[in-house]
C-alpha cells in the first residue's frame, strides 16, 4: 500500500505519481478502495484546518474505486485514471454533488448533469473525492472570496493558497488529492500552482470543453489539471482534452500524446524570456528563483532569447474590462427565478430579483457585476469594452510574433510567492495588480504550464510560467520538465 502519511502533522507532502498508483492497482498491489479510504482520512484529518472540500462524495467515490478493484482482479484492462483519487473545483457540475461555485447565491444547487471534464474523468477510472473551494464565482486571487470561508496555504496556514483555483492548489500540496482540477480565466490555475508549489496547466482555449463550467468570462474561462509534477498533470489533461459537441467553442484538434511528448528532450528549443515581465514590481527572491530555472534550460541546452512584449502594461486594465463586462451578463441568469437562493422577504418580481441578487452575491461579485455593467453601457461601450478588444487583438498578436521566433516563454507565474491573509483583501486594485504575469495569456488564448523553480528564504515556493503557443501544450510540458528535473536536484 502507497504511504500516504495519514495522520502525519506535516501539511505538505507529495502525492504518489499516477502511474505508480496505476501500476499498483492494475497488479492488485493497491486496492482502490484501500486508497480512497485513506484519502478520506487525510481529508477528514487536515480539512478542519485548511477547508479545502466543500462536499465529500464517498459513496460514489467508493462504488466506482469498488468497480476498479473488481475489473483488476479480473484482468480488464482498466481505464488511464483508474483508480486515481481526484478532487473537483466546485464551479464544475457533477451530478449528485452540490455546485456552489464558492457562492450563497447557489448553496445548496445539486446539478443533473456533470461537466464533461469531469464525465471524462469518470470515464477514465477516476475516482472523484469532492468538491473544492474556490473563490466566489472564480473571482478573486487570494480564494478568501469564497462565501465558506478561506482556504489555508498549506505550506504557511498563515498565507493564501491564491486563487481563485485555490483550493485545488492546496489540494495537491497538502496531498488530499493526487490529482484536481481547476479553472482558470486570468490566472486562477497559474497562480495558486505557484503559492502553493504545484504544478498547473493552462490548456490553450478550446482544448478543453467549458461544457458544465459555471461560467465566469466565457471567452477567458479555461479548465486544466493541477498535480504533483508535471508528467501527472500531462496524464490529466490527456483525459479531459478533446473536442465536444456541446460546447462549440472545443477545436476539433487531434489531442497528441501529451504523455510521450513531455519525455522527448529540449533539442535545442528557443526560449524566450520578455523583459516587461521581469521589471518594477517582482519581489527579489522570485526573481533569482525564475532566473535559476532559466539557467537550467539554458544548461539543459535552450537557447535563451530576450523578448520584448511592449503592451503587457495594457493587460490589467484590458482583461479587467472584458471578464467584468462578460461576468456581468454571465451572472445575470442568478435572478432566483431557475435555482439558487431566492429571497424570503420578496414582495413581488421586481424585488425577488433584486433582494435575491442582494443576498446571494457577495461584495467581490457585486463589484464586478457593476463594473462590467457600467463598461457595456451605451456610452461608454466604446471607450471601454470596445477599445479593451482591440488592445486584446494587438496583445494577442504580439504573442503571435514572438512564438515566430521562439517555441516556449518563460516568465515569474505571480510577482511575489503567497502572501498572509487580509494582507490585500481591502485593496481590490493592489489584489487586481498582482495577475500581471498571468492574464496576458488569458487574453492570447495560448497554454501554459506553471512549474516550481525554487523557494523564497521563508521556504514559499516559488512557479515558473512556461508559456507555449496555441495547442503547443506538449512544448511547455517538455520545457516545464526540465525546470522540475533540474530543480529536484
Ligand atoms: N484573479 C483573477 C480574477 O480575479 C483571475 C481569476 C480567474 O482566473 N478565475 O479575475
Amino acid at each position: 500500500m502507497a504511504e500516504l502519511g495519514v495522520g502525519t502533522k506535516d501539511l505538505v507532502e507529495k502525492p504518489a505519481t499516477i502511474a505508480s498508483l496505476r501500476e499498483g492497482i492494475a497488479s492488485g498491489v493497491i486496492s482502490a478502495v484501500e486508497l480512497a479510504e485513506q484519502y478520506y482520512a487525510r481529508i477528514a484529518a487536515h480539512n478542519p484546518l485548511l477547508n479545502v472540500y466543500l462536499s465529500l462524495t464517498k459513496e460514489q467515490a467508493l462504488e466506482q474505486a469498488a468497480k476498479v478493484d473488481a475489473a483488476a482482479v479480473k484482468g480488464e484492462i482498466l481505464g488511464p485514471l483508474a483508480g486515481i483519487p481526484i478532487g473537483v473545483k466546485d464551479v464544475l457540475t457533477m451530478q449528485g454533488a452540490p455546485s456552489t461555485a464558492g457562492s450563497a447565491i447557489l448553496k445548496g444547487y445539486e446539478p443533473p448533469y456533470d461537466a464533461t471534464s469531469v464525465a471524462k474523468l469518470k470515464a477514465a477510472g477516476a475516482v472523484l473525492l469532492g468538491k473544492i473551494n474556490c473563490d466566489e464565482f472564480a473571482m478573486g486571487s487570494s480564494n478568501e472570496n469564497s462565501a465558506y470561508g478561506p482556504v489555508r496555504n498549506p505550506v504557511d496556514t498563515e498565507r493564501v493558497p491564491g486563487g481563485s483555483s485555490g483550493g485545488s492548489a492546496a489540494a495537491v500540496a497538502a496531498n488530499l488529492a493526487v490529482a484536481t482540477l481547476g479553472t482558470d480565466t486570468g490566472g486562477s490555475i497559474r497562480q495558486p500552482a505557484s503559492f502553493c508549489g504545484v504544478v498547473g496547466v493552462l490548456p490553450t482555449y478550446g482544448r478543453v470543453s467549458r461544457y458544465g463550467l459555471i461560467a465566469f468570462a466565457s471567452s477567458l474561462d479555461r479548465v486544466g489539471p493541477f498535480a504533483g509534477n508535471v508528467r501527472d498533470a500531462a496524464e490529466v489533461l490527456q483525459v479531459i482534452a478533446g473536442q465536444d459537441p456541446k460546447d462549440a467553442t472545443s477545436s476539433a484538434r487531434p489531442v497528441p500524446d501529451y504523455i510521450g511528448e513531455t519525455e522527448k528532450d529540449l533539442d535545442k528549443l528557443r526560449i524566450g524570456v520578455p523583459e516587461e515581465y521581469f521589471g518594477e514590481g517582482l519581489d527579489p527572491e522570485v526573481r533569482a528563483a525564475v532566473e535559476s530555472g532559466i539557467d537550467s534550460l539554458r544548461k539543459a541546452g535552450c537557447e535563451i532569447k530576450k523578448i520584448s512584449l511592449k503592451h503587457t502594461q495594457y493587460a490589467i486594465p484590458v482583461y479587467y474590462l472584458i471578464a467584468t463586462a462578460e461576468a456581468s451578463a454571465n451572472l445575470a441568469r442568478f435572478d432566483g427565478v431557475r435555482y439558487g437562493h431566492r429571497s424570503a422577504k420578496a414582495t413581488n418580481l421586481a424585488s425577488m430579483y433584486r433582494l435575491s441578487r442582494e443576498e446571494g452575491f457577495g461584495p467581490e461579485v457585486k463589484r464586478r457585476i457593476l463594473l462590467g455593467t457600467y463598461a457595456l453601457s451605451a456610452g461608454y461601450y466604446d471607450a471601454y469594452y470596445k477599445k479593451a478588444q482591440q488592445v486584446r487583438r494587438i496583445l494577442a498578436e504580439e504573442f503571435l510574433t514572438a512564438f515566430g521566433e521562439v517555441d516556449a516563454i518563460v516568465t515569474p507565474t505571480a510577482p511575489t510567492a503567497a502572501f498572509k491573509l487580509g494582507e490585500k483583501t481591502d485593496d481590490p486594485l493592489a489584489m487586481y495588480l498582482a495577475d500581471i504575469y498571468t492574464v496576458t495569456a488569458s487574453l492570447a488564448g495560448i497554454c501554459g504550464v506553471t512549474v516550481p523553480c525554487g523557494a523564497t528564504s521563508a521556504g514559499l515556493p516559488v512557479g515558473m510560467q512556461v508559456l507555449g503557443a496555441h495547442f503547443q501544450e506538449s512544448t511547455a510540458f517538455r520545457v516545464a520538465r526540465a525546470v522540475e528535473a533540474a530543480n529536484a536536484i
